[in-house]
């Protein structure tokens, strides 16, 4: 089976004092075991040290990003080898903000996972469309051009879960319905036994993400191709650990 995976995406917010109240609750909380769900925090780089020295040692951390090759003459960019050398085990790529404003396009993205993977880290690969592509029906398009970039890049799926966002949904408090999301990790599944292998369709975790909240989470989580969730804003509250517990 597919373990269920939350992730809680910090995006760029948060102080010191903020982010250490937030890991007191988070520590404080009462979950499921981590054979049950496998949760992943991702604090902005300046605070991912602190993170992983304060959060207790059944939840991980995960980067934002990462730079697309060997580290190098690249000012500003963290590259895969420092976060490894680090022990940051986990890195997210190809955030929908990443690729709206930082202009991030399919293969370079592609690239960043293949890179990432190589340097031994654990991807939380992000795809989805706009509000506009979902109008116009071609949703399902959109997100496989975007797998197909990966999946051409990327032979070793295990340390690989698919981040389903819709963009639509995204901080906009308009969370896809249960149906909607289902319809979707569905097809990427059959998208995946069609393109990769039935082995790689079985096993990859396909989470949803994009105003996930405690009072949705339950009947998101039911769905049969729903493995969890990358979760923005509720994970700054308390109610992540209710998000947490939608894995029971
Ligand atoms: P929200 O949960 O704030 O909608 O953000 C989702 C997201 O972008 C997680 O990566």
């Amino acid at each position: 089976g597919r373990k269920f995976f939350v992730g809680g995406n910090w995006k760029c917010n948060g102080t010191t004092d903020q982010l250490k109240k937030i890991i007191t609750t988070l520590n404080e909380g009462d979950v499921p075991s981590q054979d049950i769900v496998e949760v992943v925090l991702s604090p902005p780089y300046v605070f991912l040290g602190m993170v992983k020295d304060l959060l207790r040692p059944d939840f991980h951390v995960a980067a934002q990003n990462c730079w697309v090759k060997k580290g190098g003459a690249f000012t500003g960019e963290i590259s895969a080898e420092m976060l490894a050398n680090v022990d940051i085990p986990w890195v997210i790529l190809g955030h929908s903000e990443r690729r709206a404003i930082l202009k991030e396009s399919n293969e370079f993205v592609g690239d960043k996972v293949a890179y990432a993977l190589s340097q031994g880290l654990k991807v939380i690969a992000c795809i989805g469309e706009t509000l506009e592509q979902r109008e116009s029906g071609t949703t399902m398009e959109v997100v496989a051009a975007q797998t197909k970039a990966i999946a051409e890049r990327v032979t070793n799926w295990d340390n690989v879960v698919l981040a389903y966002e819709p963009v639509w949904a995204i901080g906009t408090g308009k969370v896809a319905t249960p149906a909607q999301a289902q319809e979707v990790h569905c097809e990427l599944r059959e998208w995946l036994e069609a393109n990769v292998n039935s082995e790689v369709a079985a096993s990859t975790r396909i989470i949803y993400g994009g105003s996930v909240t405690a009072s949705n989470c339950q009947e998101l989580g039911g769905q049969k191709d729903v493995d969890g969730f990358l979760v923005g804003g509720a994970s700054l509250k308390p109610e992540f650990i209710d998000i947490i517990k939608a894995s029971l």
